[in-house]
């Protein structure tokens, strides 16, 4: 006999042996201590790409701030990516807000730019705490981010041409910090408490 009390949304579906194992397999690899800003980035093509790269190495979400009245073609539109069903986007219309948030859960803030004093991505320590800024496709990281952020850091180019699309440039620098952190072992042991991997494991598998 069900139990009266206990509404429809509190069950957890029944996986199959695969689909469960495979959720747990990639909870226990998941990196609460790295995430990524996207900074008025309006292409929604860049969107998806720079979440897929997120899910591939495990970030848990994302932060993005659009200060531009930009619509929610992107993130927000569930049916037009997976990515973002297994990547939470948390949303905000100022940086200061943003930054906060960042604040609250004691991340080094660093913001890919070109600027004298950046640093190598290859000297760049990406193993600790990091929330790493990715500026919009024709600007890049405003000015108004520039001041609240721990340091810069570049991906060295000897080309012609001085930037590269920001999904690309993301994908470079999660790769990176994912070499590190996998040498560093921090892909050894799960990081979340067995409460968040449940919470997660449940929301995952009532989507799925
Ligand atoms: N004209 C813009 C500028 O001066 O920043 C170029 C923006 S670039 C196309 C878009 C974003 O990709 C940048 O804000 C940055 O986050 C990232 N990016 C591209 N190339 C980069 C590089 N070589 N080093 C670090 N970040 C880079």
């Amino acid at each position: 006999m069900s139990n009266p009390s206990r509404k429809l949304a509190d069950y957890v579906p029944i996986l199959t042996e695969k689909r469960e194992k495979k959720f747990r397999e990639v909870l226990s690899k998941r990196q609460p201590d790295l995430t990524v800003v996207m900074e008025n980035v309006h292409d929604p093509h860049n969107i998806f790409a720079i979440m897929r790269s997120c899910d591939a190495i495990g970030i848990m979400e994302i932060y993005i701030i659009n200060t531009q009245g930009m619509k929610k073609k992107g993130a927000g539109n569930k049916s037009s990516s997976s990515a973002n069903k297994w990547v939470k986007a948390h949303n905000f219309s100022s940086v200061e807000a943003c930054v906060l948030a960042l604040r609250a859960k004691n991340y080094k803030i660093i913001a890919t730019h070109l600027a004298s004093d950046s640093k190598s991505l290859y000297e760049t320590d990406l193993t600790e705490p990091v929330a790493l800024v990715f500026g919009n496709e024709k600007d890049g990281v405003s000015e108004a981010f520039l001041p609240h952020v721990d340091g810069n850091m570049k991906i060295p180019m000897v080309g012609q041409i001085q930037s590269l699309n920001v999904s690309v440039a993301c994908a470079v620098s999660l790769y990176e910090a994912y070499r590190q952190r996998l040498q560093a072992g921090h892909y050894e042991n799960t990081k979340l408490t067995p409460e968040q991997t449940e919470e997660i494991y449940t929301a995952w598998a009532k989507k799925s």
